[in-house]
């Protein structure tokens, strides 16, 4: 049987496997995620819940299959956003969210915990991201061969 991907913390709904992560709180310039607690699916329901929004991942966390090759952040080996989160992002949490993917994230299975420290400032869509925020998320043109 064919190994699934592990799941990817920063997903769009319609994704394979997507479900709700967490919802985006705190504020506009500090963004802050509180992880759910029990499983919810990405239904018509829960997406009208972000009928206010551009999108509904601009309120909310999704997670889903990782796309690999078909992810312009994956290598073939790593995700390199989940490096550069690391690498660029400061700490926002002491202890480990309480989060239902632990087991099968990509980013805690590549970068342990301190991906987790720094992983509820993330918000999918950001339109107003800091100077770090927009350098972790970026994939330096090097990456893509410009
Ligand atoms: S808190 Fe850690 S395990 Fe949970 S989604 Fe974020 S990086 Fe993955």
């Amino acid at each position: 049987m064919e190994k699934l991907a592990p799941m990817c913390p920063s997903a769009q709904p319609e994704m394979p496997d997507a479900r709700v992560l967490g919802v985006v709180g705190g504020t506009a310039a500090a963004p802050l995620v509180s992880y759910l607690n029990e499983p919810v699916g990405v239904t018509e329901e829960v997406l009208a819940l972000a009928a206010g929004a551009r999108h509904p991942a601009d309120v909310m966390r999704f997670a889903a299959r990782c796309q690999e090759a078909k992810c312009c952040h994956f290598d073939g080996t790593n995700c390199n956003l989940a490096t550069r989160i690391v690498q660029i992002l400061p700490a926002v949490v002491e202890a480990l969210p309480a989060c239902l993917i632990r087991s099968e994230c990509r980013w805690y299975q590549q970068e342990g915990r301190p991906a987790c420290m720094r992983c509820p400032q993330v918000v999918t869509r950001n339109y107003a991201p800091d100077e770090d925020m927009a350098r972790a998320a970026r994939v330096p043109l090097a990456a893509v061969g410009v």
